[in-house]
């Protein structure tokens, strides 16, 4: 189980780990679109960490949708909307719990993926996030189905997760900026679905931490 004080520690590293990889992101927005994915992302964490504080003692559906409202008010372009809506979807389907689950993290990356999808009228293989969330999310559910610990589930989920962000260089972009490059984004790997990557390592690593 994960508290809400687990929750606002799990934001914390998060924001941290987009810090430490700011300028790769922005680098890997480059060739494909505006060199600006790590700064945004910066940004809204950035953002997210300082709210952080405030949401001590509050249920999880509340810290999530507020971070995701933090997201789309503070990162400019397509990721924070994308981002902002998975955050809130997510809390929507916590509600008011404030311990955590690995059947309610899941049923929360369901919603996120959902989100996302709505949000960007795309789904897997146009080289975006969901290239990274979607095999993730499979693979953890897969994972939790074989009875496998969060530890392990959140692992392999990681593993995919990266391995969604490798295939992304063979795919031509067909939303979002990278698609004005189109095959010429070959080689290229997507900007969002790594940022993704870094946030579900973020959480593992802080499983892994725990004692
Ligand atoms: P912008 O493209 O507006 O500059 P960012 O650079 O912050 O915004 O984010 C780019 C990332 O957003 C892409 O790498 C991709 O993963 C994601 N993205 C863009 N458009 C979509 C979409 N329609 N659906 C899903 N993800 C998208
Ligand atoms: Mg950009």
């Amino acid at each position: 189980m994960v508290s809400t004080r687990d929750l606002l520690i799990i934001l914390k590293r998060i924001s941290a780990r987009i810090e430490e990889n700011k300028q790769w992101l922005t680098d890997l927005d480059r060739p494909i679109g505006d060199s600006d994915h790590g700064i945004n992302m910066a940004r809204g964490f950035g953002e997210v960490e300082k709210k952080l504080p405030g949401l001590e003692g509050k249920d999880a559906g509340t810290v999530l949708k507020t971070v995701g409202m933090t997201l789309v008010s503070t990162v400019g372009g397509s990721a924070g909307p994308l981002y902002g809506s998975a955050f809130m979807k997510a809390g929507m389907a916590l509600g008011d719990k404030t311990e955590i689950s690995m059947a309610d993290f899941l049923e929360a990356c369901d919603q996120a993926v959902l989100a996302v999808k709505q949000r960007g009228k795309s789904d897997a293989g146009e080289k975006t996030m969901l290239d990274a969330m979607i095999p993730a999310l499979q693979t953890m559910k897969e994972a939790e189905k074989q009875g496998e610990a969060p530890k392990i589930i959140l692992k392999k989920g990681v593993e995919a997760s990266w391995a969604g962000v490798e295939a992304t260089k063979e795919l031509i972009a067909t939303k979002g900026r990278a698609s004005y490059v189109g095959e010429r984004g070959i080689g290229c790997q997507d900007p969002g679905a790594t940022s993704f990557s870094i946030l579900l390592e973020a959480v593992l690593n802080w499983m892994e931490d725990r004692v």
